[in-house]
C-alpha cells in the first residue's frame, strides 16, 4: 500500500490546535496531506501548524475561526482556497461540553453547545460543500460521539448536538453523493484528551470497567479511522457512523 496515500490533498480540520483534532491533522500529514489547522485559539493553532509542517514536511496554514460563526467559516474556506486552490477533506472536529442535569441546565449552556457542536458542523458542511460540488469530489468526516448514540445523564445538550451530527451526516451523504462527496461520522467513546481530563480517577475506573477493551481511547485511535475515511480505501462507504469506543456501546 502507498505510504503517501494523501499526497498533496488539502485538508481542513476544525478545532485542531490540540486533542483529537491535532492527532487527526498529524495522521493526515503523515500520509502527505497539506493541512489547515483551524481553531478558536489562535496562538496554539499557529504553534500546531508550525509543528506539523516541520515534522511531516507538508504545507500548513493556520486560520482562526469560531465554527459557530458563518462568516468565520467562509473566511476559513476562502483562505484555504487562496493557499491550496481546493478542499479535498473536511474534518468537523471542533466541539465543547457544558454538562449539567436537565433541571439545572441554563439556556446559555444549551445554546453554546448547540451553536458550536451542531450549527458549527452545518456551517462548515454548507461552506465546504459548495467547493466540493464544483470539484466533483470530496470527503467530509464529522466527529460525533458515543453519547449521540446511547445518551448520557448530565449531557442533554451534548447528546442532542451529537445525535444531530449523526442525522446531518446521513442527510448530507444522501444529498452530496451524486457529486462524489462521501460523508461519514466517527463516534468516539471516551478518549484521553483535555475534555476527559476533568473526570476523576474513580469515574475513569468506572468507565474502564464497562469498556470491553479495558482502557480509555487515545486520540490516535480516532485519527486512524479518520485516515481510513479520507483515503480511497473507503471509496464505497458513505452515510456511516464508525464507532471507535473499545466496544463500550455496540
Ligand atoms: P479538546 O481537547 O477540548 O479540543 C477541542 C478544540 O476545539 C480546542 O482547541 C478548542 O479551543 C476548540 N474549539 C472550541 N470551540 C471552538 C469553536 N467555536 N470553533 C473552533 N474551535 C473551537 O477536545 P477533544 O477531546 O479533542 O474533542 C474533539 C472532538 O471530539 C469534539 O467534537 C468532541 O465532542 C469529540 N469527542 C471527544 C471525546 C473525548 O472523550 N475526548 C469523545 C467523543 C467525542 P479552546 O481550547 O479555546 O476551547
Amino acid at each position: 500500500m502507498c505510504e503517501k496515500q494523501l499526497l498533496n490533498k488539502a485538508a481542513i480540520i476544525t478545532g485542531s490546535a490540540q486533542g483529537i483534532g491535532k492527532s487527526v491533522a498529524q495522521a493526515l500529514a503523515a500520509k502527505g496531506a497539506n493541512i489547515v489547522i483551524s481553531d478558536i485559539d489562535e496562538k496554539l493553532s499557529l504553534e500546531t501548524a508550525e509543528e506539523i509542517a516541520k515534522t511531516y514536511g507538508v504545507l500548513t496554514l493556520s486560520v482562526k475561526a469560531d465554527v459557530s460563526k458563518y462568516d468565520d467559516v467562509e473566511n476559513l474556506v476562502k483562505m484555504t482556497l487562496d493557499k491550496f486552490q481546493k478542499v479535498d477533506i473536511l474534518i468537523n472536529n471542533a466541539g465543547i461540553t457544558k454538562d449539567n442535569l436537565i433541571i439545572r441546565m441554563s439556556e446559555a449552556e444549551w445554546d453554546s453547545v448547540i451553536n458550536i457542536n451542531l450549527k458549527g458542523v452545518f456551517n462548515c458542511i454548507k461552506s465546504v460543500s459548495k467547493v466540493m460540488m464544483k470539484q466533483r469530489c470530496g470527503r467530509i468526516i464529522n466527529i460525533a460521539s458515543v453519547v449521540g448514540l446511547m445518551g448520557n445523564a448530565g449531557q442533554i445538550n451534548y447528546s442532542a448536538s451529537k445525535g444531530g451530527v449523526i442525522a446531518m451526516t446521513k442527510t448530507s451523504a444522501r444529498e452530496l453523493s451524486s457529486r462524489n462527496i462521501n460523508v461519514n461520522a466517527i463516534a468516539p467513546g471516551f478518549i484521553r484528551t483535555r475534555m476527559t481530563d476533568t473526570l476523576s480517577e474513580e469515574q475513569k475506573k468506572k468507565l474502564t470497567d464497562i469498556i470491553p477493551l479495558s482502557r480509555l481511547g487515545e486520540p490516535e485511535d480516532v485519527a486512524k479511522a479518520a485516515v481510513f475515511l479520507s483515503t480511497d480505501d473507503s471509496a464505497y462507504i458513505t452515510g456511516q457512523i464508525i464507532s471507535v469506543n473499545g466496544g463500550m456501546y455496540m
